[in-house]
């Protein structure tokens, strides 16, 4: 499968949501979207939830779904990305808020 993915690494202060409607897409590659990032990135899991600031424990990760704001258009991605978070922040944060700390983020590719 030929795939070009958009691999970006975003600071702290960019704005983003959490996307919705995203509970029954399957990742492209990986038996979840939490393995799905830690395919593309190569990296360990984050010591940080990004969408929240505090320590990440291995146990409640979430691949989170999100959307990103572009200031120069005031529009939001209609792509979305994957970062990985607490499971609670993907489910209950609403509306627009910053990223806690910097982090790659993956394009999503469903199956
Ligand atoms: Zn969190």
């Amino acid at each position: 499968m030929a795939m070009c993915l958009r691999l970006r690494r975003k600071t702290s202060s960019a704005v983003i949501m959490n996307a919705e409607r995203t509970g029954d897409d399957d990742a492209a590659i990986g038996s979840s979207w939490k393995e799905y990032w830690q395919i593309f990135t190569q990296n360990d899991f984050p010591l940080v939830c990004p969408l929240c600031g505090h320590r990440l424990a291995k146990g409640d990760i979430d691949g989170c779904h999100i959307r990103f704001y572009h200031q120069d258009t005031k529009r939001w991605t209609l792509r979305k990305f994957i970062v990985q978070g607490h499971h609670g922040c993907n489910v209950s944060i609403k509306g627009d808020f910053q990223m806690q700390t910097g982090e790659t983020v993956v394009e999503a590719i469903e199956k």
